[in-house]
């Protein structure tokens, strides 16, 4: 059997958790099975080493320069892992994204894996070796490296599942599975058996990094089942995700959160047809994804537009808007990042009228301000205070779940 292993920043972030994981994975390769790890830099290596950027150039650090000194991060975590696997006598060789066959665009810090050139890594296998390869990073045409952005290795363990055809994927973390809410935020949340692409996406979506939205994406994309697990816990079953789930009588899957959001307002735009197109074509173009918007009715011939994107790319934001002054007539534009998503995720509320009233309630009986709402037929979304957001998600995960 073939097994792709990810271990994540926490379960590799000192000496003795190195150990702990290549146990696991000395005891899967004895058992007779092929065995694939990525792994990720060690506990907050990739936050220090954006520190050291800032302390260098607190503006702007050119992004190729970035992923050279963030991939750094995960090439110490797989020779720290090799190492240890030599000591208890097995087979094993570290390979960086490139050396693994990982080429990407050229989206330096973004970048998205174009395919994998599996022959290093078969015949690494063929040899009967542990193979252990850096997430997060690959190659792009240039021979230059690049990242893939946060959260970026559990997108590499599914591409490898994906390229050779893995027997089993199995993403090991801290928590022992997918929650309906983050189980450090929310006491009560509860652990799912299993949970379906389609929600998965949705969840990791709109902020609960225990699975990156990508890896979720390439997953149902390439139907690799994946099996969330604890790497303290190893042998704790844990949450399976896959295409299909039976349906449960739970009206939502599960309560997310996400802080990393700004919104944006147009204060006394003018009001007349075709400005909304004018603003949110400008921002498309400039790659700025936008989620929620909001407009206010028409009064003295302007109107306010206000709208949400991520805090990265609120600078970038702006800057589209302010250089509409000339063929725009608009007083003003302000922004806010003290600002929090809350959002509850669930295929079953398609068919369930009254959902978004509930979580509404829920929030009313916390005494809590809803500034955006955003409705999918799988999930709604609320923007609210970031300093109320804990509040609300333990408020609304109460009124659901139980
Ligand atoms: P890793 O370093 O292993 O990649 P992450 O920190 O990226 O780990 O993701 C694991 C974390 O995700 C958990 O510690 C947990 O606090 C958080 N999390 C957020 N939402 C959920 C959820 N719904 N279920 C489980 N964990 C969640
Ligand atoms: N080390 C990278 C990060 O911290 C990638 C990952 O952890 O998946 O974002
Ligand atoms: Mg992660």
């Amino acid at each position: 059997m073939l097994i792709v292993k990810k271990f994540g920043g926490s379960s590799v972030a000192d000496a003795k958790k190195v150990f702990n994981v290549a146990n696991l994975i000395v005891e899967d390769y004895k058992k007779g099975n092929d065995v694939i790890v990525v792994v990720s830099a060690q506990g907050d290596t990739t936050d220090d080493l954006i520190a050291k950027a800032k302390e260098i150039n607190p503006k702007n650090p050119s992004k190729r320069e970035m992923d050279m000194l963030l991939s750094a991060g995960e090439q110490i975590s797989i020779s720290l892992l090799a190492m240890a696997i030599e000591t208890m006598g097995c087979p094993v060789i570290s390979l960086l994204g490139w050396q693994a066959g990982f080429n990407t665009d050229s989206h330096h810090t973004v970048a998205r894996i174009k395919n994998i050139n599996g022959e290093r890594l078969k015949k690494e296998i063929d040899k009967k070796k542990i193979v252990i390869v850096a997430g997060f990073q690959g190659i792009n045409k240039y021979d230059d490296v690049t990242t893939l952005g946060r959260g970026g290795s559990d997108t590499s363990a599914v591409a490898i599942a994906a390229a050779l055809k893995a027997d089993l994927c199995q993403i090991y973390t801290d928590v022992d599975g997918v929650y309906t809410a983050d189980p450090r935020k929310v006491p009560n949340a509860q652990k799912m058996d299993a949970i379906c692409y389609d929600e998965m996406l949705e969840l990791a979506t709109l902020g609960a990094q225990v699975l990156n939205n990508r890896s979720v994406e390439m997953a149902k994309k390439y139907n690799v089942e994946l099996e969330v697990r604890s790497s303290l816990e190893p042998h704790k079953s844990g949450t399976i995700v896959k295409e299909k789930v039976k349906m449960e009588k739970t009206l939502i899957k599960g309560v997310a959160k996400d802080n990393n959001v700004a919104s944006i307002s147009i204060v006394e735009l003018e009001d007349k047809p075709g400005i909304a197109f004018k603003i949110f074509n400008k921002l498309a173009q400039a790659k700025i994804n936008v989620d929620i918007i909001l407009q206010s009715i028409g009064r003295n011939n302007t109107k306010d537009i206000t709208f949400t994107v991520s805090q990265d790319n609120r600078e970038d934001a702006i800057a589209v808007i302010e250089a509409l002054k000339d063929t725009l007539d608009f007083k003003a534009v302000t922004y806010d990042e003290g600002v929090s998503k809350v959002s509850i995720v669930g295929a079953g509320m398609e068919s369930n009228p009254g959902v978004a009233a509930k979580m509404f309630e829920a929030l009313f009986d916390a005494g809590i301000n809803i500034r955006m709402i955003s409705t999918s037929e799988i999930k709604v979304s609320v923007l609210i205070d970031e300093n109320k957001a804990d509040e609300a998600v333990i408020a609304v995960h109460d009124k659901f779940v139980n």
